[in-house]
């Protein structure tokens, strides 16, 4: 029939309960999308992703699905200068981004193996500067090892 019929409430989103949303079928879908990738990813790899999967959707409905994650804080929205906006889970540990400038593609990358180097730099900086720093963003501009 339909997934309603066996989608159980144990196999519901806790997550989407959590934030009080609604479970349907293509927030969780597009949660799942989300907690697959291992890098940020745009509206319309979400709209890719669904059609890939042969699910029904309408453009609209993505969009706002992406809003209303948004609002809820379970995703961030990440700009790179390329025209349009990618969104990642909030969820994730810190890290920082691999972008390549051939193929455009974006890739998370582990950065625990230099982040005591960073919080040294950051040390360096609010005493240089005298400046508060709450976050910091850090992105690789370059060539993917497809592109080399
Ligand atoms: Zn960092
Ligand atoms: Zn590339």
């Amino acid at each position: 029939m339909h997934y309603l019929f066996y989608m159980s409430k144990k196999s519901r989103n806790k997550v989407l309960d959590l934030e009080g949303l609604k479970s349907t079928y293509l927030r969780e879908e597009i949660l799942s999308f989300f907690k697959k990738s291992h890098r940020p990813i745009s509206a319309n790899d979400v709209i890719a992703y669904l059609k890939r999967r042969k699910i029904k959707f309408n453009r609209v409905t993505v969009f706002r699905t992406l809003n209303t994650f948004e609002k809820k804080d379970l995703i961030n929205k990440i700009e790179f200068q390329e025209g349009n906006f990618r969104y990642e889970l909030t969820s994730l540990p810190h890290h920082h981004h691999l972008v390549c400038l051939s193929c455009g593609s974006i890739e998370d990358i582990d950065s625990c193996f230099f982040d005591s180097e960073l919080q040294d730099i950051e040390k360096k900086v609010i005493v240089n500067q005298s400046f508060i720093i709450n976050s910091h963003r850090l992105d690789f501009f370059g060539r993917c090892s497809k592109c080399l």
